[in-house]
C-alpha cells in the first residue's frame, strides 16, 4: 500500500543547481542601501538612480559613469 519513496542518490544536493543565484544583477535586495550613492551636486540626501553602468541623479540630471 504505502509507496516507498526512495531518495535519488545525491539528488539536488550536489553541484548542479547550486549556483543559482541572481548575483548577476547589481542591486541586491536588502543590501541596496550600501550601493546608493548620493549626488555630489545636490548633496547627501539626494540619491542617484543606479543604472547598468551609470548613476543618474533625477534631481539635477547629473550622471556619473562607472
Ligand atoms: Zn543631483
Amino acid at each position: 500500500m504505502a509507496e516507498k519513496k526512495e531518495a535519488p542518490k545525491g539528488a539536488a544536493k550536489s553541484g548542479k543547481g547550486k549556483k543559482r543565484t541572481k548575483g548577476s544583477y547589481y542591486k541586491v535586495e536588502g543590501n541596496s542601501l550600501k550601493r546608493k550613492k548620493s549626488c555630489p551636486k545636490c548633496g547627501a540626501g539626494v540619491f542617484m538612480a543606479e543604472h547598468k553602468d551609470r548613476a543618474h541623479c533625477g534631481n539635477c540630471g547629473y550622471t556619473e559613469f562607472r
